[in-house]
């Protein structure tokens, strides 16, 4: 650690786990002084480049947390040639600009991510008011779609990736620029019995978020949240081959609910936990791919997978990539008060897993969505398991289990409701 150009320790400070570091705050306040500060990410999975440092910032005095992101250097995909509508090699990135009067609380609301997200996308210092950036451009991540998209030439990351020889660009030129097709890759290959490709997941993502660009995973856009340090697409399509395999939900029929449920929980692969700021079950507020919730689940859990330390700090459960994704296959067979799923997904009785998952009725509409887009772009009809059954995807509270349980006739009017006229 260095400050104001002076090393401060003799060897690099060590993050925790949760990439934390402590160290006693005389190393950075000093009467009178302002100091500047550098930090550098690296380790040995990621050494040092051009890219590991962030940019220096201001120490606030009384400060007792600064959070800093380090540049994700690994997910660039800029378009290198014009795509199949003969659009030029620009693309669109959205930002906002900042307005006299603007607050971060006004900022953030508008826009739906969190500050310190935009600070470090944009290279900021958390000490700069807010009001010295009147008229400035502040981006939003790359994959956010809220906001007005203006135009930006990109070219410039172009050219960099051209002289590193990333080879992304060779990848997407051969598909002009377009996700690469679930139909033309796999026409011959449900989903039963395979693993996902890093491609079709990432079609997934995007259709589901029905959004122009593949988003980044696992970014929160509320500050409450929380997720996996790991976010690449590689490692969550490695950790959802092997739970889905290991907890057979193995059929195309198993894949498709289990996606559309997940993808709800997690808000769009984005946050591995609950919102909100406090809640009156924490700390074991929902976490994981299906939110685990209550003391009582998470011991269960912690005795599934044999690590104690999950009780000591339940938040391992968003954090650990390995347990973010265990924890949903572990509910989906063996979590839920409403027992196995496989077997509602088998029936395609979405109405009972919508309960089964949620416990209620919150995002009963938007499950149903999700489960309607994947059929078509799962091919879901085609697989020879589910025949031709003309009802898949056509739900109502007459042709689900639901109907012989307490909660089901309790309820029977809010679940009619979302039936299909
Ligand atoms: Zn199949």
């Amino acid at each position: 650690m260095s400050i104001n150009g002076h090393p401060v320790s003799e060897t690099p400070l060590q993050a925790d786990e949760k990439g934390r570091l402590v160290f006693h705050p005389s190393l950075v306040e000093q009467p009178g002084k302002v100091l500047r500060i550098k930090v550098v990410f690296w380790n040995e999975q990621y050494p040092k480049t051009a890219h590991s440092e962030v940019p220096e910032f201001t120490w606030l005095t009384g400060k007792k947390i600064v959070r800093l992101r380090a540049y994700n250097i690994y997910e660039m995909t800029p378009r290198s040639i014009p795509n199949e509508n003969n659009e030029p090699t620009t693309y669109k990135r959205p930002y906002h600009l900042v307005k006299p009067g603007d607050t971060w609380e006004r900022i953030e609301k508008e826009t739906g991510i969190n500050q310190y997200v935009i600070i470090w996308e944009n290279g900021l210092d958390e000490a700069t008011p807010l009001s010295t950036l009147v008229g400035k451009k502040l981006y939003f991540p790359r994959g956010s779609r809220k906001g007005h998209a203006k135009s930006e030439d990109r070219n410039k990351k172009t050219d960099i990736n051209k002289k590193e020889g990333n080879n992304v660009l060779p990848v997407r030129s051969e598909n002009n620029g377009k996700p690469l097709d679930i139909v033309s890759q796999n026409a011959d290959k449900c989903l039963c019995h395979r693993d996902f490709t890093v491609d079709e997941f990432k079609l997934i993502i995007q259709k589901l978020h029905k959004s122009k660009v593949i988003p980044n995973l696992w970014i929160p856009s509320l500050k409450t949240g929380a997720a996996p340090n790991d976010k690449s697409y590689e490692s969550s399509v490695k950790e959802l081959n092997r739970i889905l395999e290991k907890y057979e939900i193995n059929s195309c029929l198993r894949k498709l609910h289990f996606l559309a449920q997940v993808f709800h929980e997690t808000h769009g692969f984005r946050s591995a936990q609950e919102y909100g700021k406090t809640l009156s079950y924490d700390p074991y507020r929902g976490r994981g791919l299906i939110h685990l919730t209550h003391r009582f689940n998470y011991k269960s859990f912690s005795n599934y997978v044999n690590d104690e330390a999950i009780m000591i700090n339940p938040h391992l459960v968003a954090t650990k990539i390995e347990y973010v994704f265990e924890s949903g296959g572990w509910y989906w067979r063996k979590g839920s008060a409403w027992g196995d799923l496989n077997k509602w997904a088998d029936k395609d009785d979405l109405y009972y897993l919508n309960i089964g998952v949620n416990g209620g009725f919150i995002g009963f509409k938007e499950r149903i969505e999700y489960v309607h887009t994947l059929i078509k772009l799962l091919h879901i009809k085609e697989c020879s398991q589910v025949g031709k059954n003309g009802n898949l995807g056509i739900y109502s509270y007459s042709s689900s289990d639901i109907r012989n349980t307490k909660y089901g006739k309790r309820n029977e009017q809010k679940f009619k409701k979302f039936d299909m006229p």
